[in-house]
């Protein structure tokens, strides 16, 4: 089993690894990664890996057959070598900030209206976040958003942990966005930001509410009777 290092902390931006197996002469499975796999809204990350002087990119990363794969964009990696890891770290940051806005959003939300998330897709240039809402109007929206920007002027520490499942369930409102968690998971990682929000959640986030920036509303729109969806974007 890949041990995730990104979900110990999201700031590793490499690593060394041993390749444990390569199928279809580019689908990379290694003993340790900083590559997220795409899952939970969140996008892959993509990176180089590197073997002495050789550069295998890294154009995809996924879960498959229950393992952390790598898609590489040439042959020749092979089981026992020895390669390290780099990521994208420009891509990756945006995702970090989305996600932890997206949080930060959906904590408003619910704490105000009690809506709770239905999906969610992180972009590199805009977030959608649908959830269920009968009352829904512009104003709302603009209201939580404004009130996340506000947060995101404080200094406001976003921490990650691990719970028992069953402590982890008794916390308000700890699973507000799609999200499952079959009973054979035991243990629930929970992603905090200080005061504000605990969410069960496997993504990645950046350490403190100041690292997102500022967001700015995009549209809105109506998908039934009582589903919304909204998008957003990182300013810069
Ligand atoms: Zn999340």
């Amino acid at each position: 089993m890949t041990e995730a290092l990104y979900l110990k902390d999201s700031y590793f931006k490499e690593c060394t690894a041993r390749v444990t197996s390569v199928s279809d002469d580019k689908y990379v499975v290694l003993d340790q990664t900083v590559f997220y796999p795409k899952g939970g809204g969140q996008p892959w990350d993509m990176g180089r890996m590197l073997r002495n002087g050789d550069v295998f990119n890294v154009v995809y990363t996924g879960h498959f057959s229950g393992q952390i794969s790598h898609e590489v964009d040439r042959v020749g990696l092979a089981a026992g070598d020895s390669v390290h890891c780099i990521l994208d770290w420009d891509r990756r940051y945006q995702f970090m900030r989305s996600h932890t806005a997206a949080h930060t959003f959906a904590s408003l939300l619910w704490k105000g209206t009690g809506a709770l998330i239905s999906g969610n897709q992180i972009e590199l240039d805009r977030t959608r976040l649908d959830f269920n809402l009968e009352n829904f109007d512009r104003e709302v929206i603009m209201k939580y958003i404004d009130e996340a920007n506000r947060l995101f002027e404080q200094d406001i520490p976003v921490i990650w942990y691990e719970l028992p499942r069953e402590e982890a369930l008794k916390i308000p409102g700890v699973v507000k966005m799609q999200s499952a968690f079959p009973p054979e998971i035991k243990t629930l990682r929970i992603v905090e930001i200080v005061g504000i929000d605990k969410q069960a959640d496997g993504g990645t986030h950046v350490k403190n509410l100041q690292d997102v920036g500022q967001i700015e509303f995009l549209k809105a729109e109506n998908k039934g009777k009582t589903n919304r969806r909204v998008y957003f974007r990182l300013i810069d």
